[in-house]
């Protein structure tokens, strides 16, 4: 039985991942997919990843067959500019010029390049156009400080929904693999088939509007209407914004979870994947024909782990508590927690959480960084606490803003004119400086981050530094007390005056 293709009943045996490499999945399976049905579902896969990049590349999420982790381009609210996102750095994408103005019989040029190969790069373009460039100094390497940046993605849709119908389809088809091969979940692979199809015709998934849409489009979309009639017309998967409790908790942070089983009781076959433990889905792939047995079996995926044995975690039961209940409206759920806000809930909270592991992250390393002060002497030592905390200057000016952002609204009303453009000007961004700060907003930084210097040195000697003091320095109140009391003395003596 096993060896064959779930789609077309061929000789299986094309190796794909069970889960999709570009999450973070490390393990394959040659007995499942042929190669070509496995590389229909390529780019059903592929959107789903799109949609899932900015939160794997907060987390630092290594793509499987790629040292790199992964990155995510976004525009910088401030200035409209691309950048490259991940967790070890920001980058701009595009060089630019800072600032130019003619001197004798030459231009005097500022420029700002994404690395050192961009800058190679165009200083060769210049001479081939015959440009003589003399570099006036070496170059500096700065921070880029960011501001708000976007990143638009559209979690869900039927492509995103499509991808998860058939990333645990394939689970299914792991775990039970007589029963994906009995005919019992046809109309379920006829439905990832449909939507995988609609996934490949350009503008399928409703990204690219540009342009007269493929004329394909139209007929993979009827394909996929008639793959839906032995489900009255709905997806037999759905958003699920009403999990049931978890019985056991996911083995990893953050970890991923794809439970699939069949109930011996009516014979459903269920499904279901929640991502990063916080989005959760469920499908019913269809009914059990012959007698089967009740079993469930779930898998943990830690989406961070860098190869087996450790990256995953499997636990068999006798149990159908896992069984779902489709809802009655297939985008019922969908548009009661949009009207009630609680869609966003599940992101704010993932985002939140993944936001403290960073700090606990960054705190760790500071902490084992900074054990090297007893053994320097006390010039050493405050150059030390120095560089550390320059090391996370980003996080710093991200204090600053939270903090004036904070404080500004609690102006009296009075002063506000007055004194809310200096609070502004004091986080001001600046597109045309080296760092992308204004000269108020990099003096307010240098202030801020010596505050915290002079707090750590003294946290030190007094011997309560320790990672949890870290955190609460570096992202937490009283990291913003401590920077508060600095950058805030000119406006609170105003206040007085
Ligand atoms: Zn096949």
């Amino acid at each position: 039985m096993a060896n064959t293709c779930i789609v077309c009943g061929q000789a299986a045996g094309s190796g794909e991942h069970v889960f999709p490499a570009s999450l973070g999945g490390r393990r394959t399976n040659k007995n499942i997919y042929c190669t070509k049905h496995d590389n229909s579902y390529a780019r059903l896969v592929e959107e789903l990843a799109n949609q899932l990049d900015l939160l794997n590349a907060l987390l630092g999420v290594i793509p499987d067959r790629s040292d790199e982790v992964k990155s995510v381009l976004a525009r910088d609210r401030h200035t409209g500019e691309e950048l490259r996102l991940s967790v070890k750095k920001s980058s701009l994408t595009e060089s630019r010029v800072i600032s130019r103005q003619r001197e004798g019989a030459g231009v005097r040029m500022e420029m700002s390049f994404p690395n050192r190969e961009a800058m190679k790069l165009w200083l060769a373009e210049q001479q081939a156009n015959g440009i003589d460039v003399t570099p006036l100094h070496k170059p500096e390497e700065h921070p880029y400080f960011l501001g708000e940046v976007h990143h638009q993605s559209h979690f869900g849709g039927p492509c995103g929904l499509g991808a998860v119908a058939y990333v645990t389809q394939t689970f299914l088809a792991q775990a039970f693999p007589e029963l994906a091969r009995s005919g019992d979940i046809e109309n379920f692979i006829a439905y990832t088939q449909a939507i995988a199809a609609v996934a490949r015709i350009r503008g399928g998934c409703g990204a690219h509007t540009d342009g007269a849409p493929d004329p394909k489009l139209e007929a993979a979309r009827q394909t996929l209407e008639a793959a839906l009639v032995p489900f009255a017309g709905k997806m037999p998967v759905w958003w699920d914004f009403d999990p049931q409790p978890e019985t056991r908790p996911n083995a990893f942070e953050f970890g991923h979870r794809v439970t699939v089983g069949v109930d011996a009781e009516d014979g459903q076959i269920f499904g279901r994947l929640s991502l990063f433990s916080s989005i959760h889905f469920g499908m019913c792939f269809g009914t059990a024909s012959a007698a089967v047995e009740t079993k469930a079996v779930t898998v943990d995926i830690d989406p961070m782990a860098a190869h087996p044995p450790d990256d995953i975690q499997t636990v068999q039961s006798a149990s159908a508590i896992a069984r779902v209940t489709a809802p009655t409206q297939p985008t019922a759920g969908l548009a009661a927690a949009l009207a009630n806000n609680t869609q966003e809930a599940p992101f704010t909270d993932l985002i939140r959480r993944i936001e403290a592991y960073s700090l606990a992250k960054v705190a760790a390393k500071m902490h084992v960084e900074l054990a090297a002060y007893s053994t320097l002497s006390s010039v050493e030592g405050d150059l030390l606490i120095a560089r550390v905390v320059d090391e996370q200057a980003q996080r710093v000016f991200n204090m600053v803003r939270w903090l004036l952002r904070d404080y500004k609204p609690r102006l009296p009303t009075d002063l506000l004119p007055a004194l809310g453009p200096s609070i502004d000007s004091m986080m001001a961004r600046d597109p045309n400086s080296a760092n992308g700060l204004s000269p108020m907003a990099n003096a307010t930084l240098t202030l801020a981050k010596g505050a915290l210097v002079t707090q750590i040195r003294e946290d030190i000697k007094a011997g309560r530094l320790d990672q949890r003091r870290l955190e609460a320095l570096m992202g937490e109140g009283p990291g913003a007390a401590v920077i508060g009391e600095i950058i805030l003395t000119p406006v609170v003596a105003a206040l007085a005056g």
